[in-house]
């Protein structure tokens, strides 16, 4: 096999996933990390002795041949963990995923009849008539689940956890964000409920019961093992070493502000982030679309309790608080010290210096989980605040132009390619986002 370059942008599950790949392949590595661990998203945070995760991260092994590698690299330290789940909202415990069983349980009679009926015309139109899906979220969520429960549920659900309204949202959000739940799937779940049909195997079935690995220091293993197995193949990995100018000749990438190289390069940091680092730079229309694509930020609210437990699930997602999940990885076989205490981590979507940023959120955050039953304010012996500046891609009516804009002028260099999470602007997880640069590396290396 001849000897070929890849120089890697980012080191996070896909990043790292992809040296390993370019290692399989017979290629030499570098990789550049911005910050001080690897991991991205998915990097484990050391606060005041204890790991937290940016929400808990836990690897599904759906993709048998990266769940192999993974489980090879984390050796003893994998924990096998069932899934458990909820979500509460209206004063009641729902499982989830979501069934629509439950979104109907919690729905009065007389608005339930009419959200039935709703969900019954809007799966006769689509029986019948061409799914567009409409232009944008609300007129696609209208589409599938008709017009009183959109109003009841979809409507408020999705303008709090993304802080946008449907109407601003692309109706490819909801294609691929949303969980589809269609009026045929609620029936039958219904019929289910009244022990009229026998449970199905579903997707939704395979998730209930689904099994996930994590380990006894959270969410930082995986990364750290991985990375301690390329480094030990002689891939050259660098941490702290930002990426902030890539330089170019023609159709050619030829080196970043590190120095220059010969070869290919893999692109995982955000898009908008490679297009401004361009050298010379592109466009003024390509710094435009750039400029278009925002991500949703979140703030973590790292919390310490004296308490052994505080809830039943590994993680719930709650409606009505001023979080929207909060994670108990102790449940999950996460190692919490002092002896007597366990950690939370409460999860909130935000935007840069706002209250739940900045920390201003607290008193409000303690007030949500005391009202919830989940600690007092008493029990909470420290507190520390994770920051994700890019954790959600935002769906914005209109980002397909401008994303399709800036891929197309990158596709004139040859030798570079952009994916995972913040490359590809998209929703992965760990494993789809591992495939991702899996597939894309296999791709440069051998064209
Ligand atoms: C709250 C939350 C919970 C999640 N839970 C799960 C879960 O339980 N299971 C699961 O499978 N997935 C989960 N995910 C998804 C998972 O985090 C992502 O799919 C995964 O991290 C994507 O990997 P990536 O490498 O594509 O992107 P990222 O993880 O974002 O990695 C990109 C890397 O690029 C680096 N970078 C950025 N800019 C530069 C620069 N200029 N120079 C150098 N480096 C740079 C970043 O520091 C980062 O390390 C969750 C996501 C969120 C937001």
């Amino acid at each position: 096999m001849s000897e070929k370059h890849i120089t890697i942008l980012g080191g996070g599950p896909c990043g790292l996933y992809a040296a390993h790949t370019a290692l399989e392949l017979g290629a030499k590595i570098t990789l550049y990390e911005k910050e001080d661990s690897f991991g991205g998203l998915a990097a484990g945070h050391l606060l005041g002795g204890n790991w937290f995760d940016l929400g808990v991260h836990m690897l599904h092994c759906f993709d048998s041949e990266i769940f192999a590698t993974c489980k090879q690299v984390m050796g003893e330290e994998r924990i096998e963990v069932p899934l458990k789940s909820h979500i509460k909202w209206g004063g009641k415990t729902y499982h989830y995923p979501l069934r629509g069983r439950d979104i109907l349980a919690g729905i009065p009679p007389l608005t339930l009849a009419r959200c039935l009926t709703g969900l019954f015309i809007a799966e006769l139109q689509t029986r019948f008539s061409k799914s567009t899906l409409g232009a944008d979220a609300q007129s696609a969520l209208i589409e599938l689940y008709g017009e009183p429960l959109y109003e009841f549920f979809f409507e408020e659900f999705t303008h709090r956890y993304w802080g946008i309204h449907p109407r601003d949202l692309s109706a490819e959000f909801v294609r691929r964000k949303m969980p589809r739940l269609s009026a045929v799937d609620v029936f039958k779940n219904l019929l289910e409920k009244l022990h009229l049909t026998k449970p199905r195997d579903t997707t939704e079935g395979a998730l209930r019961f689904e099994t996930l690995h994590y380990s006894k220091t959270g969410s930082e293993t995986l990364p750290r093992s991985l990375a301690t197995s390329l480094q030990s193949r002689g891939a050259s990995l660098h941490l702290d070493s930002p990426i902030t100018k890539i330089t170019h000749n023609k159709d050619l990438i030829t080196g970043t502000n590190h120095g220059s190289k010969t070869g290919h390069f893999l692109s995982t940091i955000p898009l908008p982030h490679l297009i401004r680092a361009l050298d010379p730079p592109p466009p003024p229309e390509i710094l435009h679309a750039a400029s278009q694509l925002r991500f949703k930020p979140m703030t973590v609210y790292a919390l310490l309790i004296k308490k052994e437990k505080c809830m039943d699930s590994l993680y719930t997602y709650y409606r009505d608080r001023v979080f929207h999940r909060v994670g108990e990885p102790k449940n999950a076989g996460l190692l919490v010290r002092p002896e007597g205490h366990t950690t939370l981590i409460v999860e909130t979507t935000c935007e840069i210096d706002d209250p739940k940023w900045t920390g201003q959120a607290l008193p409000e955050i303690i007030a949500d989980l005391e009202a919830e039953g989940l600690c007092t304010p008493e029990e909470i012996t420290s507190h520390h605040l994770i920051h994700a500046t890019h954790a959600y891609p935002i769906f914005a009516n209109g980002f397909e132009t401008h994303l399709k804009e800036i891929t197309t002028y990158l596709q004139r260099f040859t030798n570079l390619r952009t994916t995972g999470r913040q490359g590809a602007f998209t929703y992965p997880n760990m494993h789809t986002a591992m495939r991702m640069g899996a597939t894309t590396t296999r791709e440069l290396l051998t064209k």
